[in-house]
């Protein structure tokens, strides 16, 4: 089979009338926070890479058009000449790579966190603490000016286009729905006048920018708030958009305060493909559809059956800047694939991080953290297949060390395989897969099975211990006596059986993770129509913007589970920044109790007692899984250490405190770089 067989709709060039993409896919934005700290190289560097490994379109993170419009105060924009010229070494930089990049404005409306905010009506948001002010008939046309002239000055920095945000309840968006826009001037009331505001947005920035230039709207397809768009008033608004100069219309799905998740990992990949399939042949312009598009076969499917005319991914390319080139060359099993954690990437951004990327933390730091092959190559050994020693080894061997990784399991990826055991945690299936797979590309000799002992590292030049962590023991009164108590790795490793009823000690991210295993059956991220169901998720075409009046309607739970911890904080409170909530809303409609200071005093034949606020409870249940946390197991580097060899512990070996995949990899990445 050839190669432009394999993806023929994906690979399949554009044209556009007076420029064409050499394929289908379109980099969606993404913050990168490099532009905040001016380090345009690295902005150069990060553009380029995925110019070079093949994108179609890239669409640069979000610029505000204006200071009162930026995300939070300082946020970058296009305003000086000294602006243009750095964006110019951008456009410039992937150009060279034979790329095109269009940049993307966004005025975030009352979603902006800063007091100078601005909005149709002066309604707060539910996810930011600044009440916006109301725009007057002059401060909408001050708006409009500013985009047209953010799009002008985008096209003096050589960018081939610009996306005009329009979706995910920013500025654009919070004009078009009456949840957001009360005005009964020209720009409220009726529908005409509510979309007013997008419509001489697209104008006024084609008028400033003149035909042959790529003029993409982004519209919000399905809005999955209360009092959303119809999909007659969707459709409306996409016709008059054409009409006022776009290029292509991106979707755009949700707005950042639905409650319902739209990019998490437990989203079904391509869950919202057919929203997007809805208005083909509604406009004359390409369309592309967007999110939990992670794979080429999703990608190419989604195009083979009409969904659209592009495939925007974003985190994607974060993952592996060379996603297309490697589709077109017949290896996708190569792509590092992205998992949808949002663990360095929004979790970054919404903390103010740099962004990057758990599968690769090159992302962001291409400029300072290289992979140069090496003059001299060592012999490397690393203990331990999880994800800190895989990183580990398939960088250290990609720089042509000789590597021998040792694990005394008999597969790789360490804790990964627990992980994807768990219902929405599917795609942790492709993390382990693509290890497999680097490791062997990467030609690294692999030892299964093997319980190491110093002996088995004599003549290695380099030592890397990643050899995790085991379970903590809370020595809980009674966890031995009557055969009820087991840990988390029994229950999903070994899968011993689990009554009905059951208490769960420890309320971290694995806490959660096994609650959400005992009580989901089937996983909904495997079935789309089921997923919507669950979130009460319509269609548009039915139900105003795509939101079930009656709410979610999840499966009936499969066990009873209490989940309990006992820091005195709401359980949940410390997980994922952009996905916590989510684990927290599966939880509460799979009816789990969640208990925060509670103190454990005795596990017995009828469950566990504890007591709370200086009451006694009983809690029963039939099994308890312990998910207290974890200890770095360091006893093979403390026995190389004491045996006088030099080791370079990581992972979990070296902290176990909120062990995580991302903190083991990065780790793993920064220290092979440096062997
Ligand atoms: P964790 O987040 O540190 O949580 C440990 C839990 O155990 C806490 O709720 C803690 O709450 C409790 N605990 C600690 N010491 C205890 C003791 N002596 N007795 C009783 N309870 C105790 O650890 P984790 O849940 O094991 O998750 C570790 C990290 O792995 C997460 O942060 C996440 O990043 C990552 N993660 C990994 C997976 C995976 O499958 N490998 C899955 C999800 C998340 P109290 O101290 O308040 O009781
Ligand atoms: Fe994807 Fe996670 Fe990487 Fe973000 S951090 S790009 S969600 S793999």
């Amino acid at each position: 089979m050839t190669h432009s067989t394999t993806y023929p709709h994906l690979l399949a060039p554009l044209d556009l009338g007076f420029t064409s993409l050499r394929n289908r896919t379109l980099m969606g934005s993404m913050h990168t926070g490099l532009e905040e700290r001016k380090d345009w190289d690295a902005v150069a560097a990060f553009y380029s890479a995925r110019a070079k490994g093949g994108v179609g379109l890239i669409v640069t993170g979000g610029m505000a058009p204006n200071s009162e419009g930026g995300v939070f105060p300082g946020a970058a924009g296009l305003y000086t000449d000294e602006d243009i010229a750095n964006h110019r070494r951008v456009t410039d930089a992937v150009h060279a790579e034979g790329g095109k990049i269009a940049m993307q404005i966004l005025n975030a409306g009352r979603y902006a966190y800063s007091h100078e905010c601005v909005a149709p009506s002066a309604i707060k948001s539910p996810i930011s603490p600044f009440a916006p002010k109301a725009l007057d008939a002059a401060g909408i046309e001050k708006q409009i000016a500013d985009y047209a002239t953010a799009a002008a000055r985008a096209q003096q920095a050589g960018y081939d286009g610009v996306e005009i945000m329009g979706s995910e309840g920013y500025l654009i968006n919070q004009f078009l729905v009456t949840h957001t826009n009360q005005r009964d001037d020209a720009w409220g009331g009726s529908y005409e006048n509510r979309m007013r505001f997008a419509v001489e947005v697209v104008k006024r920035a084609r008028a400033a920018v003149g035909p042959d230039f790529i003029l993409i709207y982004r519209i919000s397809m399905i809005d999955l708030i209360p009092n959303g768009s119809t999909w007659d008033e969707v459709v409306m608004l996409a016709k008059a958009v054409e009409a006022a100069g776009a290029t292509i219309l991106n979707t755009g799905i949700g707005w950042h305060e639905a409650r319902v998740p739209t990019i998490a990992t437990s989203v079904p990949r391509a869950a919202f493909a057919s929203v997007t399939k809805a208005m083909m042949g509604e406009v004359s312009i390409p369309i592309v559809t967007s999110n939990r598009i992670n794979h080429p076969d999703v990608a190419e499917s989604v195009l083979a059956e009409g969904c659209a005319d592009m495939v925007s991914m974003a985190r994607p390319f974060l993952a592996d800047p060379d996603f297309v080139n490697k589709a077109a060359a017949g290896k996708a099993d190569e792509i590092a694939p992205c998992i949808a954690c949002n663990q360095a990437c929004l979790d970054h951004t919404f903390s103010g991080k740099l962004t990057s990327c758990l599968v690769n933390p090159r992302a962001c730091h291409e400029t300072n953290l290289d992979y140069a092959p090496v003059t001299s190559a060592k012999s490397v050994a690393v203990v331990g297949a999880g994800p800190a020693g895989l990183m580990t080894a398939i960088v250290a061997a990609g720089r042509g060390h000789d590597v021998t990784l040792f694990d005394r399991s008999d597969r790789l990826g360490g804790q990964l395989n627990m992980a994807r055991q768990v219902p929405g945690k599917e795609e942790f299936h492709g993390l382990v897969d693509w290890f497999t797979s680097a490791v062997a590309h990467a030609g690294i000799t692999v030892r299964l099975g093997v319980e190491v002992i110093t002996e088995t590292l004599d003549g290695f030049d380099e030592i890397v211990i990643a050899t995790g962590v085991v379970p903590r023991d809370p020595q809980i009164a009674g966890q031995d006596a009557h055969g009820n108590t087991v840990s988390y790795i029994d229950v999903l490793r070994d899968k011993v059986d689990v009554g009905k009823r059951v208490a769960v000690i420890g309320a971290g991210g694995i806490g959660f993770d096994v609650a959400e295993f005992l009580t989901t059956g089937d996983s909904p991220t495997l079935d789309i129509a089921e997923w919507k169901q669950e979130w009460g998720i319509t269609d548009p075409q039915t139900d105003r913007g795509g939101l079930s009046p009656d709410g979610p309607n999840p499966d009936a739970p499969t066990r009873e589970v209490t989940l309990l911890q006992r820091k005195a904080e709401k359980p949940g409170k410390r997980l994922g920044k952009t996905t916590g909530w989510i684990h927290r809303a599966t939880l509460q409609m799979k009816g789990v109790r969640m208990l925060g200071g509670a103190t454990y005093e005795e596990i017995t034949a009828e469950g566990i007692v504890i007591t709370k606020n200086g009451e006694r409870e009983l809690i029963e249940a039939d099994t308890i899984v312990l998910c207290a946390g974890q200890l770095s197991d360091r006893s093979l580097a403390d026995a190389l250490e004491a045996a006088g060899r030099t080791v370079h512990v990581i992972g979990g070996a070296d902290v176990a405190a909120e062990l995580d995949a991302k903190r083991a990899i990065d780790q793993g990445a920064r220290l092979a770089a440096t062997l």
